[in-house]
Parts: structure tokens; C-alpha cells; sequence
């Protein structure tokens, strides 16, 4: 389902505008673009004016750009370069508007364009105005996310006996991406980390060439994405039976999402939702192998906002969809991450994965 129309984005987008003081918005981050035209080509600007959107891009989507658009924008196709048209489209106003740009977004090189913009034309550095609106999902959004994340859960469910001893990283994340793919996964959002054994304990690994061992840990993380919404899933399972130490290790971090996911809702701040799995973990004196945050927002980008951190005392707001990943890591050994997906609302949190973390061993 595709998200709905974009007519209030634009107009909560031109509400914050107007109380920032700006007449306008030049969009060059992506994702926001996506949001705001539903234009989804890598080259693009999207600038949004009190009583017009224009989406400029270039001769390689004369005939796409106007068919993902619609009525959402107005749609240029600049045959030489796309800032030359956005310059024009700025200039020549009775009164020198006061555009906003995206300061995270901007690279040397826009820079240097945005500085040869018409002097008609006063610049504002601006953060976060398109991410504000992203971090609330809409109906569509939510369905979405929930899709990618079943089709996840699906297809490391049919993954599982790729797991084993003998098997590298690279064969498991290889089974695993083809599952993706052929459930319907329309590209993986980040590339998918199976960790096994000591490297578990790397909570960014990469899949190496590693050959996995009877009784390690396999730590899988993995995304789908579904009309350009994310999932991202982490499991851990152990290539054989577990023994004594692995199964404490696991359940605390099964506890500790456990407790997260029970007490976590809109309108706790950011730092109160990661405290939540923390504290279980902090009690029990492994506090220091929880190295990471507790979790992240997921919508067009696998990682927005909100955060949910202890540097984040921002409130997280309803219908914004995050991950709840609680992991220990003791280097030289291996770790446990667990990983879900859950929409925020006032009175808690709803799955939107199949939480499957019960202590799978394959035997
Ligand atoms: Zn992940
Ligand atoms: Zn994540």
C-alpha cells in the first residue's frame, strides 16, 4: 500500500515554516524529498513555498518523476542543472524571500551552489523540520513497516537450517538475502551482519568468511523494505546446543527487551525508554557489555529519529516507530542482541515484528 497523499505533509511542513519565519524550504536530503513528492530518483530538490511545491530533477526522470508526483508537486526538469532552474524559479520576487536550507544535507559542493544562489535570495541554515514530521507515522506508513518486518521474521524463520556448523557467515547471510528478496523485500536497507562465535561480541560486525563452529552464538542482523519503509530485525541463535553461560547471557537480554517492550510508550523521553532495558542489565552488573543505545526510529531511513538514548531527553511522540535492541557484548567471547520493531502509542507499545526470541538451538 502506497503511503497516503502528501497535501497535509506539506501543510504541517508550511506551519512550521511560518513559525520559523521562513517563506521556504529547499529539501535536498532524499528521504525528506521522498516524503514530501514521493519522488524517489537519487537526484532531485524539492523546494517547498508558501503557496507552490516544486520538485526540479533532471532529463533521466522526465517520465518517472511526473508519474510518482502527481498532484503533490509541480514537477521541473532542468536540461543542464537542476540549481540553475532553482535559481530561477527564486529570483526576481517582489520581496527577498527567506529560504531555508537543510544543513545536515549539504555538502561542500551544494554549498558552494547555494552560495551563487541570486543574491535576491536570504539563505537560513535549518535542522531536523522534514525529520519532525517523518518521526509521526501515518496509517499507510505503519503498514508498511509491519509488512517489511513479517516478511523479515518470514524469512529468517526459512533461514534457520542454513545455520550450522561447517556453513560460512557469508552462505547464512546469502540464504538469508535471497528469502528477503523472494518474499518480497524490495532491497536490504543495510547490509546484513551475521557475527558468529567471538565476533558476535562486534556489535557492528560485517559478515566475514568465518566458518561457524558447533556451539557458537550466530548473532543476525538483518532489514526489508517495503514501498521504501524499513524493518530491521536482530535474532541470535546458537549453531548447537548452549550451554551454561550462553543461556544466562541470553535471557538477560530476553529480560531486558522483555521489560523494555512491556514499559515502553509515547511520551517517555528517550533516555526513560533506554533506562528501561538498561536497568535490568546495569542490576546485574553487565552494564558495561550494553555499550550501545536501547534503539532508533525506522521509516524511510533504517536509522531516524527519534533515538532512543540516554543523551535524548526529548519526549518520543505517538505513532513513532522504533526498535528496541538491548545487547551485551564481552569481547573474545561473544554477544546476544535482540532486536524489534514497535509502534509508540500513549499507552504502550504495539509489535509490529513477531518477536520470535525465544532460544532457538540447532541441533
Ligand atoms: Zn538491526
Ligand atoms: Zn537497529
Amino acid at each position: 500500500m502506497p503511503p497516503e497523499p502528501s497535501g497535509t505533509r506539506e501543510g504541517a511542513l508550511r506551519a512550521r515554516l511560518a513559525a520559523t519565519g521562513l517563506d521556504g524550504l529547499l529539501v535536498t536530503h532524499l528521504p525528506n524529498v521522498r516524503y514530501l513528492t514521493g519522488f524517489t530518483g537519487t537526484a532531485g530538490v524539492a523546494l517547498v513555498l508558501a503557496d507552490e511545491a516544486v520538485l526540479v530533477t533532471d532529463f533521466r526522470y522526465a517520465a518517472q518523476a511526473p508519474a510518482e508526483v502527481g498532484e503533490r508537486a509541480r514537477v521541473e526538469i532542468a536540461e543542464l542543472d537542476v540549481w540553475e532552474r532553482v535559481n530561477r524559479l527564486l529570483e526576481g520576487r517582489a520581496r527577498t524571500p527567506v529560504i531555508g536550507f537543510e544543513e545536515e544535507s549539504v555538502t561542500v559542493r551544494t554549498a558552494r551552489r547555494l552560495e551563487a544562489l541570486s543574491p535576491a535570495v536570504e539563505l537560513r541554515p535549518t535542522s531536523g523540520l522534514v525529520e519532525a514530521l517523518r518521526m509521526r507515522k501515518e496509517p499507510a506508513e505503519v503498514a508498511a513497516i509491519r509488512e517489511a518486518a513479517r516478511l523479515a521474521g518470514e524469512a529468517f524463520g526459512a533461514a534457520l537450517p542454513a545455520i550450522r556448523a561447517g556453513v560460512t557467515e557469508r552462505d547464512i547471510a546469502a540464504r538469508l538475502e535471497t528469502e528477503l528478496r523472494r518474499r518480497g523485500s524490495e532491497w536490504h536497507p543495510f547490509p546484513t551482519i551475521v557475527a558468529s562465535g567471538p565476533r558476535s561480541a562486534l556489535p557492528h560486525a560485517r559478515t566475514a568468511a568465518r566458518t561457524v563452529e558447533a556451539g557458537d552464538f550466530v548473532l543476525v542482523d538483518f532489514g526489508a523494505q517495503v514501498d521504501g519503509y524499513c524493518a530491521d530485525l536482530t535474532r541470535t541463535v546458537v549453531a548447537g546446543r548452549a550451554d551454561e553461560r550462553q543461556r544466562v547471557v541470553y535471557d538477560l537480554v530476553r529480560e531486558a527487551q522483555g521489560r523494555a517492550l512491556a514499559g515502553l510508550r509515547a511520551g517517555l523521553s528517550g533516555r526513560e525508554a533506554d533506562a528501561l532495558a538498561r536497568g535490568v542489565i546495569t542490576a546485574r552488573g553487565f552494564g558495561d557489555a550494553f555499550g550501545h543505545s536501547l534503539g532508533h526510529g525506522l521509516g524511510l531511513e533504517v536509522h531516524e529519529a527519534p533515538r532512543l538514548t540516554r543523551a535524548n531527553g526529548d519526549e518520543l511522540p505517538e505513532d513513532a516507530v522504533v526498535t528496541v535492541e538491548p545487547g551485551v557484548y564481552f569481547p573474545g567471547w561473544g554477544g546476544v542482541r535482540l532486536e524489534d520493531d514497535v509502534r509508540l502509542t500513549p499507552h504502550g507499545a504495539e509489535m509490529l515484528s513477531d518477536g520470535c526470541t525465544e532460544l532457538v538451538e540447532l541441533v
